[in-house]
Protein backbone atom coordinates (compact mmCIF):
# COMPACT_ATOMS: atom_id res chain seq x y z
CA UNK A 1 0.00 0.00 0.00
CA UNK A 2 1.21 3.55 -0.89
CA UNK A 3 2.02 5.34 2.62
CA UNK A 4 2.92 8.82 0.47
CA UNK A 5 0.79 12.06 1.56
CA UNK A 6 0.65 14.70 -0.47
CA UNK A 7 -0.15 17.99 0.20
CA UNK A 8 -2.87 18.80 -1.97
CA UNK A 9 -5.04 16.46 -4.24
CA UNK A 10 -6.74 18.40 -7.12
CA UNK A 11 -9.94 16.34 -8.59
CA UNK A 12 -10.69 18.31 -12.15
CA UNK A 13 -8.55 19.51 -14.37
CA UNK A 14 -10.30 22.15 -15.75
CA UNK A 15 -9.58 25.55 -15.77
CA UNK A 16 -9.93 26.54 -12.10
CA UNK A 17 -8.27 22.86 -10.90
CA UNK A 18 -5.69 23.22 -13.14
CA UNK A 19 -4.64 26.79 -12.17
CA UNK A 20 -4.88 26.12 -9.23
CA UNK A 21 -2.77 22.84 -8.51
CA UNK A 22 -0.04 24.66 -10.84
CA UNK A 23 -0.40 27.41 -8.36
CA UNK A 24 0.41 25.20 -5.37
CA UNK A 25 3.07 23.30 -7.10
CA UNK A 26 4.78 26.33 -7.98
CA UNK A 27 4.98 27.46 -4.93
CA UNK A 28 6.48 24.49 -3.56
CA UNK A 29 3.86 21.99 -2.27
CA UNK A 30 3.69 18.60 -3.33
CA UNK A 31 0.66 18.23 -5.84
CA UNK A 32 -1.39 15.57 -7.48
CA UNK A 33 -4.33 16.58 -9.86
CA UNK A 34 -6.52 13.55 -11.37
CA UNK A 35 -8.87 14.08 -14.89
CA UNK A 36 -11.04 12.12 -16.61
CA UNK A 37 -9.94 13.70 -19.85
CA UNK A 38 -6.70 12.34 -21.40
CA UNK A 39 -4.68 15.53 -22.74
CA UNK A 40 -3.25 13.39 -25.50
CA UNK A 41 -6.59 12.48 -26.91
CA UNK A 42 -8.15 14.46 -29.87
CA UNK A 43 -10.01 17.71 -28.34
CA UNK A 44 -13.32 17.75 -28.38
CA UNK A 45 -14.98 20.56 -30.46
CA UNK A 46 -15.98 23.37 -27.66
CA UNK A 47 -17.07 26.86 -28.88
CA UNK A 48 -17.17 28.92 -25.92
CA UNK A 49 -14.99 31.74 -25.83
CA UNK A 50 -14.22 32.89 -22.16
CA UNK A 51 -14.31 36.34 -21.25
CA UNK A 52 -11.33 35.99 -18.69
CA UNK A 53 -11.45 39.86 -16.56
CA UNK A 54 -8.28 41.81 -15.37
CA UNK A 55 -8.07 40.26 -12.23
CA UNK A 56 -8.31 36.30 -13.47
CA UNK A 57 -5.54 37.61 -16.22
CA UNK A 58 -3.72 38.60 -13.90
CA UNK A 59 -3.85 35.00 -11.95
CA UNK A 60 -3.33 33.08 -15.01
CA UNK A 61 -0.02 35.86 -15.80
CA UNK A 62 0.97 35.10 -12.55
CA UNK A 63 1.02 30.82 -13.15
CA UNK A 64 2.85 32.26 -16.78
CA UNK A 65 0.21 31.14 -18.97
CA UNK A 66 -0.47 34.44 -20.25
CA UNK A 67 2.24 34.97 -22.62
CA UNK A 68 1.32 32.54 -25.40
CA UNK A 69 -2.35 32.95 -24.84
CA UNK A 70 -2.23 36.79 -25.34
CA UNK A 71 -1.04 36.18 -29.18
CA UNK A 72 -4.75 34.58 -29.85
CA UNK A 73 -6.63 36.50 -27.35
CA UNK A 74 -8.86 39.67 -28.13
CA UNK A 75 -8.44 42.88 -25.34
CA UNK A 76 -11.86 43.80 -24.00
CA UNK A 77 -12.09 47.50 -24.57
CA UNK A 78 -15.47 48.50 -23.19
CA UNK A 79 -19.38 46.33 -22.72
CA UNK A 80 -21.83 47.97 -23.71
CA UNK A 81 -25.91 46.89 -22.83
CA UNK A 82 -28.77 47.83 -24.08
CA UNK A 83 -32.51 47.37 -23.41
CA UNK A 84 -34.31 46.02 -26.18
CA UNK A 85 -37.94 46.38 -25.10
CA UNK A 86 -40.16 48.85 -26.20
CA UNK A 87 -40.01 52.17 -24.51
CA UNK A 88 -41.38 55.83 -26.04
CA UNK A 89 -37.96 57.39 -25.82
CA UNK A 90 -35.70 54.88 -27.52
CA UNK A 91 -33.48 52.31 -26.05
CA UNK A 92 -31.61 53.29 -23.09
CA UNK A 93 -27.76 51.95 -22.71
CA UNK A 94 -24.68 52.14 -20.69
CA UNK A 95 -21.33 51.66 -21.87
CA UNK A 96 -18.87 50.74 -19.65
CA UNK A 97 -14.94 51.60 -20.50
CA UNK A 98 -11.51 51.14 -19.50
CA UNK A 99 -11.81 54.77 -18.79
CA UNK A 100 -14.02 53.32 -15.76
CA UNK A 101 -11.25 51.62 -14.15
CA UNK A 102 -9.64 55.02 -12.05
CA UNK A 103 -6.35 54.43 -10.99
CA UNK A 104 -5.56 51.43 -13.40
CA UNK A 105 -2.62 51.08 -15.70
CA UNK A 106 -3.60 53.44 -18.91
CA UNK A 107 -2.72 50.09 -20.74
CA UNK A 108 -5.21 48.42 -18.49
CA UNK A 109 -8.54 46.41 -20.39
CA UNK A 110 -11.50 45.42 -19.17
CA UNK A 111 -10.03 41.37 -19.54
CA UNK A 112 -9.26 39.36 -22.74
CA UNK A 113 -11.70 37.14 -24.45
CA UNK A 114 -9.97 33.97 -24.99
CA UNK A 115 -10.88 30.80 -26.48
CA UNK A 116 -11.92 27.89 -24.25
CA UNK A 117 -10.08 25.73 -26.21
CA UNK A 118 -6.90 27.28 -26.30
CA UNK A 119 -7.21 28.29 -22.53
CA UNK A 120 -7.02 24.06 -21.31
CA UNK A 121 -4.19 23.81 -23.92
CA UNK A 122 -2.00 26.31 -22.15
CA UNK A 123 -2.71 25.01 -18.87
CA UNK A 124 -2.36 21.18 -20.22
CA UNK A 125 1.39 22.38 -22.00
CA UNK A 126 1.90 23.82 -18.67
CA UNK A 127 1.20 21.06 -16.43
CA UNK A 128 3.11 18.57 -18.59
CA UNK A 129 6.59 20.75 -17.44
CA UNK A 130 5.58 21.71 -13.83
CA UNK A 131 7.95 20.42 -11.16
CA UNK A 132 6.30 18.84 -7.79
CA UNK A 133 3.14 18.11 -9.55
CA UNK A 134 1.92 14.65 -10.57
CA UNK A 135 -0.60 14.86 -12.98
CA UNK A 136 -3.02 11.35 -13.20
CA UNK A 137 -4.93 12.09 -16.57
CA UNK A 138 -7.07 9.84 -17.67
CA UNK A 139 -8.10 8.67 -14.42
CA UNK A 140 -11.54 8.91 -12.69
CA UNK A 141 -12.00 9.65 -9.08
CA UNK A 142 -14.82 7.81 -7.06
CA UNK A 143 -14.51 7.91 -4.02
CA UNK A 144 -13.39 8.86 -0.44
CA UNK A 145 -12.71 7.75 3.10
CA UNK A 146 -11.25 9.45 6.03
CA UNK A 147 -7.81 8.40 7.75
CA UNK A 148 -6.09 10.10 10.69
CA UNK A 149 -4.07 13.25 9.85
CA UNK A 150 -5.39 12.57 5.70
CA UNK A 151 -8.00 12.15 3.41
CA UNK A 152 -7.67 9.15 0.89
CA UNK A 153 -9.28 9.11 -2.43
CA UNK A 154 -10.29 6.45 -4.71
CA UNK A 155 -9.70 6.23 -8.38
CA UNK A 156 -12.12 4.02 -10.67
CA UNK A 157 -8.78 1.98 -11.52
CA UNK A 158 -7.77 0.40 -8.20
CA UNK A 159 -5.76 3.26 -7.29
CA UNK A 160 -5.43 5.35 -3.79
CA UNK A 161 -4.01 8.71 -3.37
CA UNK A 162 -3.33 10.24 0.17
CA UNK A 163 -3.99 13.96 0.71
CA UNK A 164 -3.93 16.27 3.50
CA UNK A 165 -6.36 18.71 1.23
CA UNK A 166 -8.49 17.37 -1.45
CA UNK A 167 -9.82 20.27 -3.70
CA UNK A 168 -12.83 19.06 -5.80
CA UNK A 169 -12.83 21.13 -9.36
CA UNK A 170 -14.66 18.75 -10.90
CA UNK A 171 -17.45 20.80 -12.33
CA UNK A 172 -20.98 21.13 -11.93
CA UNK A 173 -21.49 17.76 -11.50
CA UNK A 174 -18.97 17.02 -8.94
CA UNK A 175 -18.38 13.80 -8.04
CA UNK A 176 -16.32 15.26 -4.89
CA UNK A 177 -19.03 17.14 -3.46
CA UNK A 178 -21.43 14.10 -3.97
CA UNK A 179 -18.82 11.67 -1.96
CA UNK A 180 -18.86 14.83 0.71
CA UNK A 181 -22.24 14.63 0.83
CA UNK A 182 -22.68 18.22 -0.27
CA UNK A 183 -26.33 19.14 -1.28
CA UNK A 184 -26.99 21.78 -3.90
CA UNK A 185 -30.02 24.34 -5.00
CA UNK A 186 -30.52 25.90 -7.83
CA UNK A 187 -33.09 25.99 -10.61
CA UNK A 188 -32.92 25.57 -13.96
CA UNK A 189 -34.05 28.08 -16.33
CA UNK A 190 -35.58 26.29 -18.92
CA UNK A 191 -33.53 28.39 -21.36
CA UNK A 192 -30.29 27.73 -23.11
CA UNK A 193 -27.35 30.02 -25.15
CA UNK A 194 -26.89 28.84 -28.67
CA UNK A 195 -23.34 30.04 -29.82
CA UNK A 196 -21.52 30.36 -32.95
CA UNK A 197 -18.52 32.59 -33.94
CA UNK A 198 -19.23 35.27 -36.85
CA UNK A 199 -17.45 37.54 -38.89
CA UNK A 200 -19.07 41.30 -39.01
CA UNK A 201 -19.61 43.93 -41.09
CA UNK A 202 -17.96 46.24 -39.61
CA UNK A 203 -14.93 46.36 -36.83
CA UNK A 204 -15.39 45.52 -33.25
CA UNK A 205 -13.83 47.79 -31.46
CA UNK A 206 -12.97 45.23 -29.07
CA UNK A 207 -16.52 46.46 -27.55
CA UNK A 208 -19.05 43.18 -26.33
CA UNK A 209 -22.50 44.52 -26.79
CA UNK A 210 -25.84 43.12 -25.33
CA UNK A 211 -28.92 43.53 -26.01
CA UNK A 212 -31.77 42.53 -23.49
CA UNK A 213 -34.87 41.36 -25.44
CA UNK A 214 -37.83 40.10 -23.73
CA UNK A 215 -37.07 36.90 -24.44
CA UNK A 216 -33.37 36.74 -23.34
CA UNK A 217 -30.44 38.76 -23.87
CA UNK A 218 -28.18 38.59 -27.25
CA UNK A 219 -24.55 39.23 -27.26
CA UNK A 220 -21.72 39.63 -29.89
CA UNK A 221 -18.22 39.03 -28.09
CA UNK A 222 -15.51 40.44 -29.41
CA UNK A 223 -12.67 38.29 -31.00
CA UNK A 224 -9.82 39.05 -33.32
CA UNK A 225 -9.45 40.33 -36.37
CA UNK A 226 -13.45 41.42 -37.23
CA UNK A 227 -14.60 38.27 -35.55
CA UNK A 228 -16.97 38.21 -32.88
CA UNK A 229 -19.09 35.34 -31.06
CA UNK A 230 -22.33 35.01 -30.57
CA UNK A 231 -24.34 34.37 -27.29
CA UNK A 232 -27.88 34.17 -27.85
CA UNK A 233 -30.44 32.94 -25.46
CA UNK A 234 -33.84 31.37 -26.06
CA UNK A 235 -35.90 28.66 -24.94
CA UNK A 236 -34.85 25.02 -23.92
CA UNK A 237 -34.73 22.85 -27.36
CA UNK A 238 -34.83 25.79 -29.64
CA UNK A 239 -31.31 26.64 -28.99
CA UNK A 240 -30.72 22.83 -29.55
CA UNK A 241 -32.48 22.60 -32.68
CA UNK A 242 -30.91 25.64 -34.51
CA UNK A 243 -27.85 24.11 -33.44
CA UNK A 244 -28.84 21.45 -36.02
CA UNK A 245 -30.24 23.67 -38.34
CA UNK A 246 -28.24 24.15 -42.03
CA UNK A 247 -25.85 27.26 -41.55
CA UNK A 248 -27.12 29.09 -44.06
CA UNK A 249 -30.68 29.10 -42.70
CA UNK A 250 -29.22 29.73 -39.32
CA UNK A 251 -27.57 33.27 -40.68
CA UNK A 252 -30.97 34.07 -42.33
CA UNK A 253 -32.52 33.57 -39.01
CA UNK A 254 -29.94 35.51 -37.24
CA UNK A 255 -29.70 38.50 -39.63
CA UNK A 256 -33.46 38.88 -39.78
CA UNK A 257 -33.50 39.54 -36.01
CA UNK A 258 -30.28 40.96 -34.77
CA UNK A 259 -28.73 42.22 -38.01
CA UNK A 260 -30.41 46.37 -37.28
CA UNK A 261 -28.49 45.94 -33.63
CA UNK A 262 -24.95 44.13 -35.26
CA UNK A 263 -24.74 44.64 -39.16
CA UNK A 264 -25.05 41.58 -40.75
CA UNK A 265 -22.90 38.63 -39.66
CA UNK A 266 -21.64 35.69 -41.22
CA UNK A 267 -21.19 32.43 -39.59
CA UNK A 268 -17.42 30.65 -39.55
CA UNK A 269 -18.49 27.95 -37.50
CA UNK A 270 -18.33 26.78 -34.01
CA UNK A 271 -21.74 26.49 -33.17
CA UNK A 272 -23.21 24.83 -30.08
CA UNK A 273 -25.53 25.18 -27.50
CA UNK A 274 -25.84 24.87 -24.04
CA UNK A 275 -28.73 24.60 -20.69
CA UNK A 276 -28.77 27.30 -18.41
CA UNK A 277 -28.70 26.51 -14.92
CA UNK A 278 -28.50 27.78 -11.78
CA UNK A 279 -26.83 25.67 -8.70
CA UNK A 280 -25.30 26.40 -5.48
CA UNK A 281 -23.78 23.88 -3.31
CA UNK A 282 -24.86 24.05 0.92
CA UNK A 283 -21.14 24.14 1.90
CA UNK A 284 -18.13 25.08 0.04
CA UNK A 285 -15.93 22.89 2.60
CA UNK A 286 -15.84 19.43 4.36
CA UNK A 287 -13.84 17.80 6.29
CA UNK A 288 -10.31 17.76 4.53
CA UNK A 289 -11.88 19.33 1.13
CA UNK A 290 -12.47 22.36 -0.61
CA UNK A 291 -14.83 22.90 -3.43
CA UNK A 292 -14.17 25.40 -6.45
CA UNK A 293 -15.29 26.92 -9.40
CA UNK A 294 -18.50 24.94 -11.19
CA UNK A 295 -18.43 22.51 -8.80
CA UNK A 296 -19.13 25.31 -5.56
CA UNK A 297 -21.91 27.10 -7.86
CA UNK A 298 -22.65 27.05 -12.08
CA UNK A 299 -23.86 30.45 -12.97
CA UNK A 300 -26.18 31.80 -15.43
CA UNK A 301 -23.13 32.70 -18.24
CA UNK A 302 -24.89 36.18 -19.25
CA UNK A 303 -22.47 38.30 -17.86
CA UNK A 304 -19.27 36.15 -18.47
CA UNK A 305 -19.11 35.45 -14.36
CA UNK A 306 -18.83 31.93 -14.09
CA UNK A 307 -15.48 30.81 -14.58
CA UNK A 308 -14.01 34.46 -12.93
CA UNK A 309 -15.90 33.65 -9.92
CA UNK A 310 -14.02 30.18 -10.04
CA UNK A 311 -10.68 32.20 -10.35
CA UNK A 312 -11.82 33.69 -7.50
CA UNK A 313 -12.09 30.90 -5.45
CA UNK A 314 -8.77 30.00 -7.02
CA UNK A 315 -6.94 33.02 -5.67
CA UNK A 316 -8.72 33.21 -2.47
CA UNK A 317 -7.59 29.10 -1.90
CA UNK A 318 -4.31 29.90 -3.01
CA UNK A 319 -3.85 32.54 -0.30
CA UNK A 320 -5.01 31.08 2.80
CA UNK A 321 -2.88 27.71 1.84
CA UNK A 322 -0.03 29.71 0.88
CA UNK A 323 -0.41 31.21 4.52
CA UNK A 324 -0.43 28.00 6.43
CA UNK A 325 2.25 26.32 4.70
CA UNK A 326 4.48 29.36 5.74
CA UNK A 327 3.51 29.28 9.00
CA UNK A 328 3.87 25.26 9.33
CA UNK A 329 -0.63 25.09 9.46
CA UNK A 330 -1.90 22.09 8.64
CA UNK A 331 -2.93 22.52 4.86
CA UNK A 332 -6.70 20.10 5.21
CA UNK A 333 -7.23 21.97 9.10
CA UNK A 334 -10.19 22.76 9.80
CA UNK A 335 -9.45 26.53 10.72
CA UNK A 336 -7.69 27.25 7.28
CA UNK A 337 -10.99 25.84 4.84
CA UNK A 338 -12.96 27.81 7.51
CA UNK A 339 -10.90 31.32 6.29
CA UNK A 340 -10.97 30.17 2.90
CA UNK A 341 -15.05 29.36 3.01
CA UNK A 342 -15.49 32.92 5.01
CA UNK A 343 -13.77 34.40 2.29
CA UNK A 344 -15.52 33.10 -0.45
CA UNK A 345 -18.94 31.95 0.41
CA UNK A 346 -20.96 35.22 0.51
CA UNK A 347 -19.52 37.27 -2.44
CA UNK A 348 -19.75 33.97 -4.31
CA UNK A 349 -23.40 33.31 -3.29
CA UNK A 350 -24.40 37.00 -4.15
CA UNK A 351 -22.72 37.28 -7.30
CA UNK A 352 -25.19 34.17 -8.71
CA UNK A 353 -27.79 35.65 -7.38
CA UNK A 354 -27.33 38.92 -9.11
CA UNK A 355 -26.76 37.07 -11.96
CA UNK A 356 -30.17 35.81 -11.64
CA UNK A 357 -31.88 38.74 -11.49
CA UNK A 358 -30.69 40.57 -13.79
CA UNK A 359 -31.62 37.65 -16.05
CA UNK A 360 -35.22 37.76 -14.17
CA UNK A 361 -35.06 41.61 -14.63
CA UNK A 362 -34.16 41.76 -18.22
CA UNK A 363 -35.97 38.85 -19.82
CA UNK A 364 -39.37 40.18 -19.94
CA UNK A 365 -41.47 43.26 -21.08
CA UNK A 366 -43.68 42.66 -17.70
CA UNK A 367 -44.88 46.66 -16.72
CA UNK A 368 -43.48 46.56 -13.14
CA UNK A 369 -39.75 45.32 -13.84
CA UNK A 370 -39.39 47.41 -17.12
CA UNK A 371 -39.20 50.92 -15.29
CA UNK A 372 -36.65 49.42 -12.57
CA UNK A 373 -34.43 48.30 -15.51
CA UNK A 374 -34.55 51.63 -17.88
CA UNK A 375 -33.77 53.50 -14.70
CA UNK A 376 -31.02 51.07 -13.91
CA UNK A 377 -29.22 50.96 -17.63
CA UNK A 378 -30.26 55.03 -17.56
CA UNK A 379 -28.47 55.50 -14.18
CA UNK A 380 -25.12 53.51 -15.22
CA UNK A 381 -24.93 55.28 -18.46
CA UNK A 382 -25.19 58.50 -16.37
CA UNK A 383 -23.94 58.60 -13.58
CA UNK A 384 -19.84 57.92 -13.62
CA UNK A 385 -19.17 56.77 -10.11
CA UNK A 386 -22.00 54.07 -10.42
CA UNK A 387 -20.64 53.31 -13.72
CA UNK A 388 -16.88 53.02 -12.56
CA UNK A 389 -17.94 51.25 -9.87
CA UNK A 390 -19.90 48.25 -11.37
CA UNK A 391 -16.52 48.58 -14.20
CA UNK A 392 -14.55 47.35 -11.33
CA UNK A 393 -16.83 44.89 -9.38
CA UNK A 394 -17.50 43.03 -13.33
CA UNK A 395 -13.59 43.08 -13.81
CA UNK A 396 -12.52 41.62 -10.57
CA UNK A 397 -10.33 44.70 -9.80
CA UNK A 398 -12.34 46.63 -6.72
CA UNK A 399 -10.74 46.85 -3.36
CA UNK A 400 -10.80 43.00 -1.47
CA UNK A 401 -9.89 40.67 -4.57
CA UNK A 402 -7.37 38.38 -3.28
CA UNK A 403 -3.49 39.52 -3.79
CA UNK A 404 -2.97 37.25 -7.05
CA UNK A 405 -5.60 38.96 -8.91
CA UNK A 406 -3.78 42.62 -7.91
CA UNK A 407 -1.12 41.92 -10.99
CA UNK A 408 1.89 42.65 -8.94
C1 LIG B 1 -21.82 29.16 -23.28
C2 LIG B 1 -21.01 29.47 -22.06
C3 LIG B 1 -20.22 30.59 -22.05
C4 LIG B 1 -19.46 30.91 -20.92
N1 LIG B 1 -18.72 32.05 -20.94
C5 LIG B 1 -18.05 32.40 -19.84
C6 LIG B 1 -17.29 33.61 -19.83
O1 LIG B 1 -17.26 34.37 -20.81
N2 LIG B 1 -16.60 33.93 -18.70
C7 LIG B 1 -16.66 33.13 -17.59
O2 LIG B 1 -16.05 33.49 -16.58
N3 LIG B 1 -17.36 31.97 -17.57
C8 LIG B 1 -18.05 31.59 -18.66
N4 LIG B 1 -18.75 30.41 -18.66
C9 LIG B 1 -18.69 29.53 -17.48
C10 LIG B 1 -17.49 28.53 -17.56
O3 LIG B 1 -17.66 27.73 -18.71
C11 LIG B 1 -17.41 27.64 -16.32
O4 LIG B 1 -17.59 28.40 -15.16
C12 LIG B 1 -16.02 26.96 -16.26
O5 LIG B 1 -15.79 26.17 -17.40
C13 LIG B 1 -15.89 26.07 -15.01
O6 LIG B 1 -14.59 25.57 -14.93
P1 LIG B 1 -14.21 24.45 -13.87
O7 LIG B 1 -12.74 24.25 -13.99
O8 LIG B 1 -14.76 24.80 -12.52
O9 LIG B 1 -15.03 23.14 -14.32
P2 LIG B 1 -14.99 22.31 -15.68
O10 LIG B 1 -14.45 23.13 -16.80
O11 LIG B 1 -16.33 21.71 -15.80
O12 LIG B 1 -13.89 21.16 -15.41
C14 LIG B 1 -14.19 20.04 -14.61
C15 LIG B 1 -13.11 18.97 -14.86
O13 LIG B 1 -13.36 17.89 -13.94
C16 LIG B 1 -13.13 16.66 -14.60
N5 LIG B 1 -13.90 15.62 -13.91
C17 LIG B 1 -15.24 15.54 -13.74
N6 LIG B 1 -15.55 14.42 -13.07
C18 LIG B 1 -14.40 13.79 -12.77
C19 LIG B 1 -14.05 12.59 -12.08
N7 LIG B 1 -14.99 11.76 -11.54
N8 LIG B 1 -12.76 12.24 -11.97
C20 LIG B 1 -11.78 13.02 -12.53
N9 LIG B 1 -12.04 14.16 -13.18
C21 LIG B 1 -13.33 14.53 -13.31
C22 LIG B 1 -13.60 16.92 -16.04
O14 LIG B 1 -12.97 16.01 -16.95
C23 LIG B 1 -13.15 18.37 -16.27
O15 LIG B 1 -11.87 18.46 -16.85
C24 LIG B 1 -19.51 30.07 -19.78
C25 LIG B 1 -20.31 28.93 -19.78
C26 LIG B 1 -21.06 28.63 -20.90
C27 LIG B 1 -21.93 27.40 -20.90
Amino acid sequence: MDTHVFDVAVVGAGPTGATLALALAQAGMDVVIVDARDPAAAKRRDGRNFAIVTGSWHLLGSIGVTDNLSKISQPLHGLQAVDGGSHWFGRPSALFSQSDLDGADPDETLGQMVPAQALQAALDEAMSEAAHLTHLAPALFDDLTQVPGAVSLHLRDGRSINTRLLVGADGMNSPVREALGIGVEGRDYGKSVFTADVTLAQPHDGIARQIFMPEGPFATLPLTGQRANLAWYMKRGAAEALAEMPIDQVEAELNAKFAAFSGVMKIDGNIGSYPLILQLANAMIGPRAALVGDAARRVNPLAGQGLNQGFRDVAALIEELSNAARTGLDVGSAPVLGRYSQARRFEATSTALAMDGIDRLFSNDHTLTKPIRTLGLLAAGKIGPLRRLLARKASAAEDGVPDRMKGW
